[in-house]
Parts: structure tokens; C-alpha cells; sequence
């Protein structure tokens, strides 16, 4: 049983991985401002403001 589980974390953990590097599964990964996510070809990488955590494209990400 305990193998079962070690194969199973490992395999989300690249399914993950290969995804996004943002960490979060709740969020749709696409910028806040225009919308275009990874599937864009866009790299979305996620700010940590006070009160929330925002995702932004390669574009707009600078102009925060
Ligand atoms: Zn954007």
C-alpha cells in the first residue's frame, strides 16, 4: 500500500510540475490583467500582494 502512494504522489508531482510552477490548483493560471495563460504561450508567474495573490503574463507582470 505504501508504494501505491509513493507512485501516485510522484506521478502528480510531475503532472504538476510539467503544467505550471505556480503552486496553486484552485486558480486558473492566467494573467489577471488580459486573461492569456500558459496555453497562450504565455508564462504566468504569480505576485504575492497583501491581501491576495495575483497571476500575471510575461507582459504585464513588469507593469505591476
Ligand atoms: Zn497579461
Amino acid at each position: 500500500m505504501q508504494e501505491v502512494r509513493q507512485k501516485s504522489a510522484s506521478l502528480q508531482d510531475m503532472q504538476f510540475l510539467s503544467k505550471t510552477h505556480v503552486k496553486s490548483s484552485t486558480l486558473p493560471v492566467e494573467c489577471y490583467v488580459c486573461g492569456k495563460g500558459l496555453r497562450d504561450g504565455h508564462s504566468i508567474t504569480a505576485k504575492t500582494l497583501p491581501n491576495a495573490i495575483m497571476l500575471f503574463c510575461d507582459v504585464h507582470y513588469p507593469l505591476q
